[in-house]
């Protein structure tokens, strides 16, 4: 047993807790981190960056398949194949560069890092059970909890054999001959694409009338069309209500049932706040239903306790984790900060690529704004057609009365590089003058901003 004393702990070491831990340590607090598995979290080891990785495998590999047949540039390939444990290899070596990057960034911000799982004891004490049997005792000013979230089991579909959480989707040894994902949001369309694209018979399973139900029909219509393209069936207003024998039953809202069959089923239907083991018994916390309520500080009900990342809420993302940790260690040293940003951009790694910044159409009209609402295709755009990616379009959300944006959307390939542009036009207040009057390099995609702010301003010069 050891004890240990600090100025700022930090539970989880994820996107949200070790932001804060370097943040911290750049700011002179003594800091202590503890991580029950690894540093990196969901993100670098079982989420963000492993699925992008495979979701790159795929690309590839469909690119090269290709060009098996006809094709207007005039390239052959014969037969490609794909070794999936290779390419797994590969994806863990990233993650392993990642995870080890971080390490060395806590090291180098003097971060004492504590293997472990921490149970609180009070607002002040925490336990480490350590993997030797051993425990620590952690005495703390400061206690920022950073325990990431889950994902959500189907009762009657628990994960284990042949039914598989995204986790276990990024770890496959062979490409499944037949997959079905149930639940169409972000991890069931991203992962589904690309089982898709590796080879898989895909089948997709979505209780809602339409995948992605979070954004609007328009946004999503190029994926819907791809994912026709690519033969992905898609099932929706349909729940999958049980499995055996190598199959699922599926039952529509009219009550009619059918059974697919499946080699995997991965089931993707959410995630929730991960608390479990953490004594939250021995505190006093308001709760947001499962989350942890905390204010625009990160500071929860209990003086000296702070919450972040994805325990705290929606949106579950890595980049709106790594925010809220820059924020609280700069409160925690001392500084006025607080939650300010006007949006956290979103996007899903599909094929087309979905961003949405700011408030869409209909957010914009349900908050009480008269908009303009002004979208320019990829069809008309000279880099889009020499990239043979012509699908997909942007969007842009702005107010009648001053032409303040308040929303930026796209759909298209390799468009998630431009969500960083779309986020900081929406925090510098940008108005359809200023896009409208800022040169974009030409040839490039990003030039359909400029022209979606030309035609909400009623001159479109390439349409
Ligand atoms: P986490 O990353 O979940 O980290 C929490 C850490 O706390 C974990 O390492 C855990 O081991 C540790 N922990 C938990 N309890 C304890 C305890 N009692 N003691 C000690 N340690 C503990 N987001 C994006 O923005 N972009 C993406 O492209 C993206 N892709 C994703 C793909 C997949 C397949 C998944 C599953 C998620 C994806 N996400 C993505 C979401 C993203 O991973 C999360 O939003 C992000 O990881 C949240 O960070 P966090 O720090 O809150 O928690
Ligand atoms: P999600 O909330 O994105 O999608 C879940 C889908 O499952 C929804 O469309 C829902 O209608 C459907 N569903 C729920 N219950 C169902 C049932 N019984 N049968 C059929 N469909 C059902 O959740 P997810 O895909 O599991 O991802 C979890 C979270 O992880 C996301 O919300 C996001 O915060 C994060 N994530 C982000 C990214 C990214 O930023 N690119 C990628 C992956 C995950």
């Amino acid at each position: 047993m050891t004890d240990h004393r600090c100025k700022v702990l930090v539970i989880g070491g994820g996107p949200g807790g070790y932001v804060a831990g370097i943040r911290a340590g750049q700011l002179g607090l003594d800091t202590i981190l503890v991580e029950a598995a690894r540093v990196g979290g969901t993100c670098l080891n079982v989420g963000c960056i492993p699925s992008k990785a495979m979701i790159h495998v795929a690309e590839q590999f469909e690119l090269a398949h290709r060009f098996t047949g006809n094709n207007a540039l005039g390239i052959s390939v014969s037969s490609p194949k794909v070794d999936l444990p290779t390419a797994m290899a590969w994806k863990d070596g990233v993650v392993d560069k990642l995870t080890g990057g971080v390490s060395g960034l806590l090291r180098k911000a003097k971060v004492r890092v504590v293997e472990g799982t921490a149970t609180f004891k009070d607002g002040k004490t925490v336990q480490v059970a350590r993997s030797d049997g051993e425990s620590d005792t952690i005495t703390a000013e400061n206690i920022i909890i950073a325990t990431g979230s889950e994902s959500v089991e189907l009762p009657f579909l628990p994960f284990g054999d042949d039914v598989i959480s995204s986790t276990g989707a990024l770890a496959l040894d062979a490409v499944p001959g037949k997959l079905c994902v149930v639940g169409g949001g972000y991890i069931g369309l991203e992962l589904g694409i690309a089982y898709s694209k590796l080879g898989s018979a895909v089948t997709i399973v979505e209780m809602a009338d339409r995948v992605l139900p979070l954004y609007d029909a328009e946004l999503t219509g190029p994926v819907t069309k791809r994912l026709d393209e690519l033969g992905i069936t898609v099932l929706t207003g349909a729940k999958v209500t049980g499995a055996r024998d190598g199959s699922v039953e599926v039952g529509d809202a009219a009550g009619a049932n059918q059974r697919i069959a499946a080699d995997k089923i991965l089931v993707t239907v959410g995630r929730r706040p991960f608390t479990r083991g953490l004594g939250l018994e021995n505190l006093a916390l308001d709760m947001d239903r499962a989350f942890i309520k905390v204010d625009d500080r990160c500071q929860t009900s209990m003086r000296g306790v702070y919450a972040i990342g994805d325990v705290t809420g929606e949106p579950m993302l890595a980049h709106r984790a790594m925010a809220q940790g820059e924020i609280v260690a700069g409160v925690l040293a001392g500084k006025n900060e607080s939650w300010d940003k006007r949006c956290i951009p979103a996007i899903c790694f599909t094929d087309p690529e979905i961003v949405s910044a700011g408030l869409l159409p209909e957010d914009a009209k349900a908050a009480g704004f008269e908009t303009i609402v002004a979208n320019f295709p990829f069809r008309a755009n000279g880099r889009a057609m020499t990239m043979e990616r012509e699908d997909g379009f942007i969007r842009i959300v702005a107010r009648k009365d001053n032409h303040l944006v308040l929303g930026i959307q796209a759909v298209g390939a390799g468009i998630s590089e431009m969500a960083a542009g779309f986020g900081l036009a929406i925090e510098m207040g940008a108005c359809l003058e200023d896009i409208a009057g800022t040169i974009h390099s030409h040839p490039t995609r990003g030039e359909a901003l400029q022209e979606a702010a030309f035609k909400a301003l009623g001159h479109a010069l390439h349409m």
